[in-house]
C-alpha cells in the first residue's frame, strides 16, 4: 500500500495511491486522522482499517492532488551520515566504526513539489538523495531480527544540507535544519510491498543531470542495524522519520562544487518508492 497524505480543501487527509490514482480516505472516514503520521499513532491497526476503505472510497487523479510530507510533524526526524562507503571516501572521511546520528528539526519538513529555499544566511546549499523509513510502534531496544516489524513503511528523503553551516560546528543539527531544508515523500509505501529494503536503485538528478546513482545494499549499517542501535538508547515512536545516508555524488564533493542555484530541480527515484521532485528558490 501506498500511503500519502493529500491536501483537501482547506485541511488535509489520507490517501491511498493506486496506480495514477488516488483514493480519498477521508471523504469515507472524516474521523480519521489527517495525515499519515496521525494514523500510525492510533491503537489500533490504522493501516488494516484504511485498507478496508480503499474500495469505497472516491478516486481522484493523481496528478489533480498536492501531496504533503506523509508524516507531517514527526515526533523525531534523525538522520545518519556517511553510511555509503564512496560518500564517505568522496567526504574525505574514515569509515565510521559506530554509526553517527544527527537531527534534522521537525519543522524543515515538507511535501513533493515544495519549494526547497536557499537561505540567504548560507551560500552552500547541497542535496541527499536517502532512503528513509518511518517507524509504525512504540518500541525500546528492538533487535535486529526484530527491527523489520516496527517499520511502517518506507520513503524518500532530501537531506538538504546547509554545508558552510554544517561544517563550521562540531555537531551538523543547524546545518541539516533550515525550514524547507527536509523534503520528505511522494508517500510511504509499506514493508510488504517494498520487499527488501536493501535491494533499491537510488538515482539523485539535478535539472536532469545524474548525479547520484547507487543501490541500498551499498549502506554500511542497514536499516535493521539503525533501529536496533537507536532503540538502544531511546523509544522510538509512530510516526518518527530515520533518514538512512547519501550515496556519493553530493554537490559539494564535485571538482568544483556543484551547489543549489535559484531554478534548480531536484528528482530522487527509489526504486520501488517513487519520485521525490523539489524546486529550488531563492529564500529570505
Ligand atoms: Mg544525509
Amino acid at each position: 500500500m501506498q500511503l500519502a497524505t493529500i491536501r483537501r480543501g482547506d485541511g488535509t487527509g489520507i490517501g491511498v495511491v493506486l496506480d495514477e490514482t488516488v483514493a480519498d480516505i477521508a471523504a469515507v472516514a472524516p474521523e480519521l486522522p489527517r495525515d499519515v503520521g496521525g494514523l500510525l499513532a492510533r491503537e489500533d491497526d490504522g493501516l488494516s482499517l484504511v485498507s478496508s476503505l480503499v474500495d469505497g472510497a472516491p478516486r481522484v487523479p493523481l496528478s489533480s492532488v498536492e501531496l504533503l510530507a506523509p508524516v507531517l510533524r514527526p515526533p523525531k526526524f534523525l538522520a545518519i551520515g556517511l553510511n555509503y562507503a564512496a560518500h564517505v571516501a568522496e567526504s574525505g572521511m574514515e569509515r565510521p566504526q559506530h554509526q553517527v546520528w544527527f537531527n534534522k528539526q521537525s519543522t524543515c519538513v515538507v511535501g513533493q513539489g515544495a519549494a526547497i529555499e536557499l537561505p540567504g544566511a548560507s551560500t552552500m546549499v547541497d542535496y541527499e538523495g536517502e532512503l528513509a523509513f518511518v517507524i509504525g510502534r512504540r518500541c525500546q531496544r528492538v533487535s535486529h531480527a526484530d527491527a523489520a516489524s516496527v517499520i511502517a513503511g518506507f520513503t524518500i528523503v532530501n537531506d538538504v544540507s546547509a554545508r558552510d553551516w554544517q561544517f563550521r560546528a562540531p555537531t551538523w543539527t543547524m546545518g541539516k535544519s533550515f525550514d524547507t531544508h527536509g523534503p520528505t515523500g511522494p508517500w510511504i509505501v509499506t514493508p510488504d510491498q517494498v520487499g527488501d529494503p536493501h535491494r533499491l536503485r537510488l538515482r539523485t538528478w539535478v535539472n536532469g543531470e545524474l548525479r547520484q546513482d547507487a543501490t541500498t545494499d551499498d549502506l554500511i549499517f542497514d536499516c535493521y542495524e539503525m533501529v536496533e542501535f537507536l532503540s538502544t538508547a531511546c523509544t522510538l515512536e509512530p510516526g518518527d522519520l530515520i533518514s538512512t545516508g547519501t550515496p556519493s555524488g553530493v554537490g559539494i564533493a564535485m571538482q568544483p562544487p556543484r551547489l543549489l542555484q535559484p531554478g534548480d530541480v531536484v528528482r530522487i527515484e527509489i526504486e520501488g518508492i517513487g519520485v521525490l521532485e523539489n524546486p529550488v528558490v531563492a529564500g529570505r
